[in-house]
């Protein structure tokens, strides 16, 4: 369990499956403050602690979503500036917007 209460065997599945940030496809960088990887809980619910919520981020998209929903936040200037939006975003981001329609969450 890490301090975001992800146990380990998630973390370590998450961190092989996400090498990259899993919005806009930066290589992470340990030593860079806007490209360290960070956890993200993409429907900003931290109890909602699964495969398909959790994902790595680099810190500057993690930064610019903040508590926005994915969905607004793909309007903000970041992501059209980068050029991240729905088409755009990892596999599991994909998914993860799927289970949402699925529950009317949006
Ligand atoms: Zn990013």
């Amino acid at each position: 369990m890490n301090k975001w209460n992800i146990p380990s065997n998630l973390e370590d599945k998450i961190r092989d499956r996400d090498k990259f940030c899993v919005y806009c496809h930066s290589e992470f960088n340990r030593n860079s403050y806007t490209k360290r990887a960070t956890w993200e809980h993409i429907d900003n619910n931290a109890k909602n602690i699964s495969e398909t919520n959790i994902a790595l981020c680099c810190a500057s998209c993690n930064a610019s979503k903040g508590t926005k929903k994915i969905l607004s936040w793909f309007n903000a200037p970041f992501c059209r500036k980068n050029k991240i939006n729905m088409e755009s975003v990892a596999d599991m981001v994909k998914s993860q917007l799927n289970l949402q329609k699925c529950n009317l969450y949006i």
